[in-house]
């Protein structure tokens, strides 16, 4: 046993002495196209960069879209971009300490110092914490939900590309701008499409509980089989709290994320009675091309989808 584990690892040793030798061959040859090199760890933070820093930024997303970030295993690709990266970019409030993932990934790619170009695209958010038992002390990341706090990481974006990249400060805050302008009038448009749903209506129930921050904003009460992602998913005991929850406030819809098994919502759906009216967009954006392939698109779905379906 002992015998394989040591060839495997010199194997990947050696892909990343190949990796590394052709990347800096590149380099030399002109490969490199004189943009900033930004990592971030998911495909929200992915889409929110490139809107600020349109065609002076290059970005690797770590985790694929449609893929949990809260867990997450690198490849050795996303150590090569993140040594070679000049700015790394993830959301904080626990996001990407699930398995511990995105610490060792900044420690073997030598960005752990303090001086290493790494910033929190969720600081200055309100933080909400989560509520389950033995969960109290854990931040809710899910923080991005709420399209004000959207505008924040945006502001915190364009703060980061320009300490990296002071030379295109002016692009930066422009593009920052006119993103946050849109944005605005989306949190705008929900807060008033959402006050005039009757009361007996406000009731948001998905897999995860990632909706905290969404249903303060806009005026809901949210539900939940597993409050995050890291924990056990769709426990007998998860079940049958949320079945209780969902009968006492005869919720009359459910929803069901796109990046978690889809199997325990349905269950809950059998058991209720309640349909699933409509996918939503949590820990990822949609794939190119397709429903909710950008920050906007997503919270825009989410704000038409989850209205539909509680007024339908
Ligand atoms: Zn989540």
């Amino acid at each position: 046993m002992k015998k394989v584990f040591a060839i495997r690892l010199t194997a990947v040793l050696l892909a990343l002495i190949v990796i590394t030798g052709c990347s800096t061959k590149n380099h030399h040859s002109g490969k490199d196209d004189g943009k900033l090199k930004v990592v971030t760890t998911y495909s929200i933070l992915y889409d929110i960069v490139k809107e600020v820093g349109r065609q002076h930024v290059s970005i690797h997303s770590i985790v694929p879209i449609g893929t949990d970030p809260h867990e997450f295993d690198p490849l050795p690709k996303d150590v090569q971009h993140t040594a070679d990266a000049d700015l790394v970019l993830y959301n904080g409030l626990n996001l990407e300490t699930g398995n511990g993932w995105f610490q060792k990934l900044l420690e073997s790619s030598g960005k752990d110092g303090g001086d290493a170009p790494v910033a929190e695209l969720s600081k200055g958010v309100t933080v909400k914490h989560l509520s389950s038992a033995g969960l109290k002390s854990q931040q809710d990341p899910h923080a991005w939900l709420n399209v004000e706090n959207g505008i924040i990481y945006a502001k915190n974006a364009r703060d980061a590309l320009i300490k990296a990249d002071p030379a295109h400060k002016e692009d930066y805050k422009k593009n920052a701008a006119a993103y946050i302008k849109k944005l605005q009038a989306l949190h705008d448009e929900a807060k008033e499409k959402y006050s005039q749903l009757p009361d007996d209506r406000k009731l948001l129930v998905t897999s995860e509980g990632a909706f905290k921050y969404f249903a303060d904003a806009y005026g809901l009460t949210a539900g939940y089989i597993w409050e995050i992602n890291t924990e056990s998913e769709g426990t007998p005991g998860q079940m049958k709290r949320i079945i209780h929850f969902v009968k006492d406030h005869r919720v009359p819809a459910l929803f069901l994320e796109t990046s978690v098994d889809r199997r325990s919502l349905e269950s809950l759906s059998e058991e209720t009675g309640v349909p699933i009216k409509g996918k939503v967009f949590t820990d990822s954006i949609g794939k190119q091309g397709e429903d909710g392939d950008s920050y906007y698109k997503m919270m825009k779905w989410n704000i038409d989808t989850i209205y539909k379906g509680l007024t339908s």
